[in-house]
């Protein structure tokens, strides 16, 4: 199986043929498909397996597939850490190269000045951790109502560390119209509970 097999378009493929990927990871081949073809997605997944590049490659085509002239935000990418928002954001750099989409990431632990100022741009894909987006939600700073695409990441580690409610807050904003693709390393009943409440009619992905 090659990237090609799975439909991706060449700019994908270019970019990360030479970030040196030569063939689809598991998760890649199970998700991709299903992505393309517009459906919600429920996916135990650990970190390490290609899982951001799963859900990223996919993306990344169809926002090229209908890229608007209007400027807004259409995909939104919650995870629960700053170092997974930035790791996120980097990968979608990596495969966006030769796609003309921008992404921008949000998170604690910095000034809001610089992501405000960035947010003022053109912002196609936004990564973030729920506490910096609702602040910057209730701020006015950012707008939802043009979302397409939803990913929640690590939706286990989410509830963990308590932002179930942040998360819930965010979520009610999106439009009901949506793409959602539905993340977790692990999956107990409370995290189905959750899942059931956001996604509609969803594929189940193993790795
Ligand atoms: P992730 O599970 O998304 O954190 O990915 C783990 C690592 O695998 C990252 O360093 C990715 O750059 C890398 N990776 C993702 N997909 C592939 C692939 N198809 N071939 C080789 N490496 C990959």
């Amino acid at each position: 199986i090659s990237f090609k097999s799975l439909h991706l378009i060449n700019p994908i493929i270019r970019a990360v043929t030479e970030a040196g990927y030569s063939k689809p990871t598991e998760i890649q081949m199970s998700a991709i498909p299903h992505i393309l073809s517009g459906r919600d997605i429920i996916g135990c997944a650990q970190t390490g397996i290609g899982k951001i590049a799963a859900f990223a490659m996919p993306i990344l085509q169809l926002l090229k597939k209908y890229t608007p002239e209007h400027n807004a935000i259409r995909t939104l990418i919650l995870t629960p850490t700053r170092e997974l928002a930035i790791q996120i954001e980097e990968n979608f750099g990596i495969y966006s190269k030769y796609l003309p989409l921008s992404k921008l990431s949000i998170f604690e632990g910095v000034s809001a000045g610089g992501q405000l100022a960035a947010l003022r741009g053109r912002v196609d894909i936004l990564v973030a951790t729920p506490g910096r987006l609702l602040d910057l939600i209730n701020q006015r700073h950012i707008e939802l109502s043009k979302i397409e695409m939803f990913v929640l990441d690590e939706a286990d580690l989410m509830l963990d560390m308590g932002f179930v409610n942040d998360v819930k807050k965010i979520i009610k904003i999106l439009p009901k119209k949506r793409q959602t693709l539905f993340f977790s390393a692990t999956m107990s009943d409370d995290i189905r509970k959750f899942a059931e409440i956001i996604l509609n009619d969803p594929i189940e992905i193993t790795d």
